[in-house]
Formats: C-alpha cells, sequence, structure tokens
C-alpha cells in the first residue's frame, strides 16, 4: 500500500495559475474557491456563484411563503431572459448579467 499523495493540481503554465474544474477558466488559485476537504478542487468565481446559486434551490423546495415564492419567480425570470439570449444583448446584456449577481 502507497502512502504517497495523489498530485491532482497541476500547474500547467508554470506561473502559478490553474483551472477551474467546472468550466476551465484559468486564474491564479487565490482568486478562486476552495473546497474544504478537497482543497485541490479550484472553482472560479463564477461557476463558485453558479453553485450557491443551484445549493439556494434546491435548499428553496418544498418551502413555502412570500420570499420562496418571490425567489422562485426571479429564477424562472433569469430562466427566460437567459432562454431568449437577452442576457449576451450589447445594450442591456451587462445590466441584466450585473442585476442577476444580486438576485437569487
Ligand atoms: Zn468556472
Amino acid at each position: 500500500m502507497s502512502a504517497e499523495p495523489v498530485i491532482t493540481a497541476i500547474d500547467p503554465h508554470g506561473d502559478g495559475s490553474t483551472h477551474c474544474w467546472c468550466c476551465d477558466t484559468i486564474d491564479v488559485p487565490s482568486h478562486m474557491v476552495h473546497l474544504g476537504n478537497h482543497p485541490e478542487v479550484h472553482l472560479c468565481l463564477r461557476c463558485a456563484h453558479f453553485v450557491h446559486q443551484q445549493a439556494w434551490e434546491i435548499e428553496d423546495e418544498g418551502k413555502r411563503g412570500p420570499a420562496a415564492f418571490a425567489r422562485d419567480r426571479f429564477r424562472n425570470l433569469r430562466a427566460e431572459v437567459v432562454r431568449r439570449g437577452w442576457n449576451q444583448s450589447r445594450f442591456i446584456g451587462g445590466k441584466l448579467r450585473w442585476l442577476g449577481k444580486y438576485l437569487p
């Protein structure tokens, strides 16, 4: 039985940068989120926010009340905006993406 550590976080560029495990974005580890028991896992901030939103959505399943209802409506609105591609619009896309950071 070998006790040697398995190296999974490799610096392919030699400049201290690493890849996001979700979307493959390259950034320095200090600008990425690390998992507690698996520090070799790096998530870029964008993917970390996405994971947070997914966790919030799972927690809201089965909840009732005005706050859960409002969050669900905002999620549906966000999905519709993305489906229509408005978040990529040259005129309002930037504002919608900025607003999306502050909505559930
Ligand atoms: Zn990512």
